[in-house]
């Protein structure tokens, strides 16, 4: 044991669209219910300028995601 499939914990920092490592993004964001990581504070503090953005970015990538 103790091999972590680096996939499983990677998420996409929405501002810069970064792949990140969820355990090792210090910068966390949490609005309507949905976590966001980011890579830096300043893609933190960006992601709340333009949250309207984030949320369409994540509505993209869910109708991307399903084909049904
Ligand atoms: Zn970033």
């Amino acid at each position: 044991m103790g091999i972590i499939d680096p996939r499983l914990m990677a998420v996409i920092d929405p501002v810069c669209k970064m792949e990140i490592d969820e355990m090792a993004a210090k910068f966390k964001s949490e609005y309507k219910g949905e976590k966001y990581h980011f890579c830096s504070l300043s893609c933190k503090k960006n992601s709340m300028k333009i949250q309207k953005n984030i949320l369409n970015f994540i509505q993209e990538e869910n109708n991307e995601n399903c084909r049904c």
